[in-house]
């Protein structure tokens, strides 16, 4: 008792204090990042926004970009502080205005404050800043840069709300050296001559989120052509017209069929005044579908002459994928970054039914299940597994949502919602959802409830175990042959014993000996379906249609005779489906990867579709580099190259070549094989039908490269000379490090990827990874698995999106050691307890195949 007077009295004196210095200095700014707390105290304060930006860019990547930027807006209650999100050290900050006072405002933490005082309540309020722009989302090469915004990086260059529900109205002004070309989301309307550069005045745009407002400027050739009315301009860096003229034709075209058929579907015509393109070289993404002026990484749109079926689908995926995303995100964009799978699972949704009438000859329902499944349980089968919807509290950790859950599994799911609500029901909810929020945000939760009025079914507790939680199912068949016929049973139950049930539509593949049934079977907790007596089962296979998702426990008796009749089954949709539980049981340890390796060793020389064939073929490299023990390669090598050159001889398209030329260099390892993949590259003998690229080239040498062929140092001298584009010779220059057969210079090169400014490049970064713990490298680069692993963190905040999970995935895609596999364990079980969950799950997901295969190798 004694104490509470002094004590009292220190609090009210401190409290003073604090009301004193709160009230005679600026207010602090918020945390750093995008707190959800800021994002939604300034939704509901700021409307009618409009930034008007002028950069001038000079010649020189290193120089200073000025920049000039004029935010007007709306505001209610201006009693409270309004932070602006600008991530740059204080004296980029040059000069602040706001409704015409001169301020100093408060700066910190990636903010910047301007105190109630100088607000005005209702209309026109004015902010400008003078300031010195930020490089590091600006992309910044020798004569060319890019801006990329995704997700709240937009205020790392520029001042702006870095939120997605605040869309603004754009208008730009890039003021570029004179022997440059720009392009915006808005129409080039003006242009300027000054002695020192041109300026060009880019029109207003519609209201856009900030990770969507974007432009590039520089060296950039402009191809343009119409499709139904409408110009579509290309703006490239491609040096080879041959290679230009043999894909601009079917870059058109796939855009102009995608806007056509999204038009149709969506009832709404294409929301934005025009249409561009920019292939960027070794662009960190595939794509990025900024409203207007998309992004595409150039290798994946011109392709090179030996390109495969799935290169050619791939590009069509992606085209659609932009573009749908035009209405499906651009248009209508989730209120906040946790629902930034809806506008991924629609242009993956949607870019699977556009591509369908472009490719009459592919089997559609087999390649969505290559396009999905694997990859998808690639995360969903691993102690990573995260939902596909997740809570998230800062924008600054919006990188770690993004993968296969995201892009690949989403898409299943949706596929079982619109079996459920049937497609016109489904495409109808649709139209009114994007109707309802045009030029707006929604969420999750309002499409459900638009959905739910369409159905009996429990959509909430459907998206519970689908959306909101993690992990499959466990769906275990059961086979009971008995006098009175054959009893199949399929029970489903939670691995993660949270009791969850996942509702879903099958299809079973009944085998006899004369026919396969094909039975369709809605799954609750359980299932059976009765054959009547007198009918031999053969095998039951529960994933026919490439439909089921989930753990499917089969039996060994089933998963010999499905392993058995793979290569004879009639149907290659059921051959693929088949494929893929052979597969998965064997990374559950259900199927010894050398019954695995005799199932493709029988299927590969008898399969006709080709789709089929590039995933045996995939599945033949993980095999070999993953699933082998590195002691037993050399045994299995002779035959299994063999079998591969067989497959390259009889192939009889260009596509089929390449698959197979792909798989074998990529598991070459027999001097004979070397030996002609040298002369192939020496250009002493030559694969009739399959022409080689510069890309081809520069791959094929540095895989001899890291194989340490005798002439390893020439070969990559010489491959350097060889190149005739500036843009592929660089990046080649930045991978060769990682393959020196000099171990002092790859440990120097690892040590100075530490540096951030030596990750710029994130697809170089990536290649070069990949060769650094190439298989054959791995007794030497184990020891950089821990600190690549410890870069994690860091990489999160100062790269792209996709490139934590994708540096993780690199670091650990050579090992297979007991060895190994404790470390990554022990390193991933000793993170410290502040360590982002999430991203943690990242780490664990990248780390599954490793400790799989070391478990089932060493068992
Ligand atoms: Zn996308």
């Amino acid at each position: 008792m004694r104490r509470l007077f002094p004590v009292v009295l220190i609090v009210i004196i401190a409290g003073s204090l604090g009301y004193w210095f709160y009230g005679r200095r600026p207010p602090q700014p918020p945390a750093a990042g995008i707190p959800r707390t800021l994002a939604e105290e300034r939704a509901g304060r700021i409307k009618d926004l409009e930034y008007d930006l002028t950069l001038t860019v000079p010649a020189k990547r290193d120089a200073p970009i000025a920049a000039h930027l004029r935010a007007t807006f709306t505001l209610s209650d201006k009693t409270r502080p309004l932070a602006f999100d600008f991530s740059q050290p204080v004296e980029k900050l040059l000069a602040m205005h706001a409704n015409g006072n001169i301020i100093e405002p408060a700066v910190g933490s990636g903010h910047v404050v301007i105190p109630p005082s100088v607000l005005l309540e209702g209309k026109n309020n004015v902010v400008e800043f003078e300031f010195i722009a930020g490089d590091a989302p600006l992309n910044r090469a020798d004569d060319f840069l890019y801006a990329l915004f995704v997700p709240a990086r937009a205020s790392q260059a520029i001042p702006v709300f870095d939120q997605p529900d605040l869309k603004a109205r754009w208008r730009l002004i890039l003021n570029i050296p004179k022997d440059w070309v720009a392009v915006s989301n808005g129409k080039e309307v003006g242009r300027t001559n000054m002695p020192e550069h041109q300026g060009l005045v880019f029109d207003q745009t519609p209201p856009i989120s900030t990770y969507l407002f974007s432009f590039a400027a520089g060296k950039f050739t402009i191809d343009t052509d119409q499709r139904a009315g409408r110009t579509f301009r290309m703006f490239h860096r491609e040096t080879d017209a041959a290679k230009l003229a043999r894909n601009r034709q079917a870059i058109y075209d796939l855009h102009a069929q995608a806007i056509s058929y999204l038009e149709g579907y969506t009832g709404i015509p294409y929301p934005f005044d025009k249409f561009d393109f920019v292939l960027i070289p070794s662009f960190q993404f595939g794509g990025m579908e900024h409203p207007g002026s998309v992004f595409y990484n150039a290798s994946g749109m011109l392709l090179d002459e030996s390109a495969t079926q799935n290169q050619f689908l791939g590009r069509a995926s992606l085209i659609s994928h932009e573009t749908s995303h035009m209405w499906f995100g651009d248009l209508v964009t989730m209120k906040w970054f946790n629902d930034v799978w809806m506008k991924e699972v629609f242009a993956n949704f949607m870019a699977a039914k556009i591509v369908n009438p472009s490719f009459p000859g592919v089997n559609h329902e087999l390649r969505f299940l290559y396009q999905h499944y694997p990859s998808a349980y690639d995360v969903d089968r691993t102690e990573g597994a995260n939902p596909i919807r997740q809570d998230l509290g800062n924008l600054n950790e919006a990188g770690s949502l993004y993968g296969a859950i995201i892009y690949q599994k989403a898409p299943i799911v949706m596929r079982q919602l619109e079996l459920l609500l049937g497609a016109n029901n489904f495409r109808d909810g649709l139209r009114e959802y994007l109707g309802a929020h045009k030029f707006g945000n929604a969420t999750w939760a309002d499409l459900i409830r638009v959905l739910d009025e369409r159905t009996d079914a429990d959509l909430a507790a459907w998206s519970l175990a689908w959306v909101e939680d993690r992990g499959r199912p466990r769906i275990t068949l059961a086979i009971d042959r008995a006098s009175d016929g054959t009893r199949i049973t399929l029970t489903q139950d939670d691995p993660l014993a949270r009791s969850l049930v996942w509702p879903q539509r099958l299809s079973v593949a009944v085998a006899y000996a004369d026919r396969v049934d094909l039975v369709d079977a809605d799954l609750d907790r359980a299932k059976v379906i009765d054959i009547p007596p007198g009918r031999q089962v053969l095998w039951v296979l529960p994933t026919a249609k490439g439909l089921g998702y989930g753990d499917f426990v089969l039996d060994n008796g089933n998963l010999t005779a499905i392993a058995a009749a793979l290569p004879r089954m009639a149907d290659a949709l059921t051959r693929g489906s088949a494929l893929v539980t052979l597969w998965e049981s064997m990374l559950e340890g259900r199927f010894e990867p050398a019954r695995m390796r005799d199932v493709l060793t029988a299927a590969l020389p008898a399969e006709s579709d080709e789709l089929n064939t590039s995933q045996l073929l995939e599945y033949t490299r993980t095999l070999f580099w993953r699933f082998t023990a590195a002691d037993d390669r050399g045994d299995v090598a002779p035959k299994l190259e063999g079998l591969l050159k067989a497959g390259l001889d009889r192939a009889k398209t260009t596509s089929q070549k390449s698959a197979w030329f792909g798989t074998l260099r990529s598991v070459a390892t027999t001097p004979e094989t070397l030996g002609w993949l040298e002369r192939l590259w020496r250009h002493d003998v030559k694969i009739p039908g399959l022409p080689f690229s510069e890309t081809d080239e520069a791959d094929l040498a540095l895989d001899l490269a890291v194989r340490d062929v005798p002439a390893a140092n020439a070969i990559l001298d010489e491959q350097f000379t060889r190149f005739t584009n500036n843009d592929r010779k660089a990046r080649f220059a930045f991978v060769r490090t990682a393959v020196s057969n000099d171990p002092a210079i790859r440990e120097s090169f690892f040590e100075s990827l530490k540096d951030v400014n030596n990750r710029r490049r994130e697809a170089w970064v990536l290649d070069a990874a990949r060769y650094l713990h190439h298989p054959l490298r791995a007794a030497s680069s184990k020891k950089f698995v821990r600190d690549a692993l410890g870069l994690v963190r860091e990489i999160q905040q100062t790269g792209d999106i996709f490139f934590p999970k994708r540096w993780a995935d690199a670091t650990l895609s050579g090992y297979q050691s007991p060895q190994t596999a404790a470390e990554v364990r022990q390193i991933i079980e000793a993170l410290p307890s502040d360590y982002p969950p999430r991203l943690k799950w990242v780490l664990l997901s990248s780390a599954d195949q490793l400790f799989r295969a070391a478990k089932i190798l060493h068992q």
